[in-house]
């Protein structure tokens, strides 16, 4: 029912294209990396071996192509998630050092007592640096619970936001139980309190069609590896004048406009987050690789990876003694399950044995999981390259797995 064909597309990612324990190979674990198209590895191949220089350094001419590919991409990002301008776009390690990046900068406007709201689905990545600064601050650290249905409780999110609240960071879409968070209806409720909203979008780029201006977030962040880009590279957006505002965060070259002993001067937008020589050839990777993707109808694609999931949940759910995580909410990529009386991790290694990626355990959300009183899940999560007949196989060797298991 979609323009595309899912078998062309897998033509750009030779690494489909293998067999695993004499199985071909079923890679469901794109929540955790997605793999790379050809063109993304031609891209960086080409840098190197042609443009390799030092960007916004050398008059010569590599160092001038290096810094035109690398701030084109800059363009890239901005067009491909709407954000208002390049200056908007900061190139950071990866969603990780986004919300470390945000919370010590935005540290310095907090005091004891301030408080700052974050969600039940986060990952560690959007937990951990908060605590630190309940450590070092004084913050509060309130969490958005879980409604019966596994997914956030908006009246209790209300209940939390007060003039105390700062600082409201939530994901987008939960990396471990494939929840869609509300997030246009969380930045409203926040900003009418005066706090500022940051939103992990480490599972939603590669999943959804993220538009920064719509959603009215203060601060959006992601990594490149689940978008099909290098590992290293990733995207702090932020509104211009919120950016303006804080101080920087690493000093170093490229982040200042003029150092003496005793004083220096910082640079423009969006510079100032930039410490250092950046991942040249990672970032390059990154334009590469949504060009690659914008060529195709993006709705076709979420629409095609949704029916991998509704097809999914609806066969396991046909299987005794599974019980699928957030059952019948509209998930995206990401598709948790536990087998009763089964680890996860044995489930997953005896998927492997049949050629089949999976990911077990607590995906980064320890919290999450005591929340739902398991020690984990089986996590099926899809990309744009998987087809219908890989996740009958799925269904299949699961079948087998659990007869085996009897
Ligand atoms: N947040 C979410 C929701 C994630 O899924 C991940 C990656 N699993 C991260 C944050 C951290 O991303 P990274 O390890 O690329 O920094």
């Amino acid at each position: 029912n979609s323009s595309f064909c899912v078998y062309q597309i897998r033509q750009h990612f030779p690494i489909l294209d293998q067999m695993i324990n004499e199985h071909p190979l079923i890679y469901l674990d794109n929540a955790a990396t997605t793999q790379k198209p050809q063109a993304m590895v031609d891209a960086i191949a080409a840098y190197y071996l042609r443009d390799n220089a030092n960007v916004h350094r050398g008059s010569h001419h590599l160092s001038l192509r290096a810094t035109a590919a690398f701030e084109g991409v800059r363009e890239t990002v901005k067009t491909f998630i709407n954000a208002k301008n390049t200056k908007e776009i900061i190139w950071t390690k990866g969603t990780t050092e986004g919300i470390n990046l945000l919370a010590n900068v935005l540290s310095k406007g907090l005091k004891a007592g301030d408080e700052v709201i974050i969600s039940a689905l986060e990952h560690h990545a959007n937990i951990v640096p908060w605590q630190m600064l309940v450590e070092s601050l004084g913050i509060v650290l309130k969490i958005i619970p879980l409604t019966l249905q596994q997914d956030l409780d908006l009246k209790s999110y209300q209940k939390l936001l007060s003039a105390k609240t700062k600082i409201v960071s939530v994901t987008h879409i939960s990396n471990a139980l494939g929840v869609i968070n509300p997030i246009k209806e969380i930045i409203k409720l926040a900003h009418q309190v005066g706090a500022q909203v940051i939103i992990d979008g480490a599972q939603a780029v590669g999943h959804l069609i993220v538009d920064v201006k719509d959603l009215d977030c203060d601060y959006y962040v992601f990594s490149g590896h689940k978008l099909f880009s290098p590992t290293g590279v990733g995207v702090l957006y932020g509104k211009q004048h919120l950016l303006e505002a804080l101080p920087p965060w690493q000093g170093g070259g490229e982040m200042i406009k003029t150092v003496s002993f005793e004083k220096s001067t910082f640079n423009q937008l969006p510079f100032k987050f930039e410490a250092g020589t950046p991942n040249i050839a990672g970032i390059i990777g990154m334009g590469a690789a949504i060009d690659f993707i914008r060529v195709f109808n993006r709705q076709d694609l979420i629409d095609h990876e949704q029916s991998l999931l509704t097809f999914t949940e609806k066969a396991l759910l046909e299987l005794p003694a599974i019980t699928v995580f957030y059952e019948g909410g509209v998930k995206s990529g990401a598709l948790s399950f536990a087998v009763k009386g089964e680890h996860p991790s044995d489930i997953a290694m005896l998927l492997d044995a049949q050629g089949i990626a999976v990911r077990s355990g607590m995906h980064c959300a320890m919290p999450l999981m005591a929340e739902l009183n398991c020690k984990g899940t089986v996590r099926v999560s899809f990309s744009i390259y998987n087809t219908h007949e890989e996740a009958e196989r799925f269904i299949e060797a699961l079948k087998k797995i659990l007869e085996m298991l009897e």
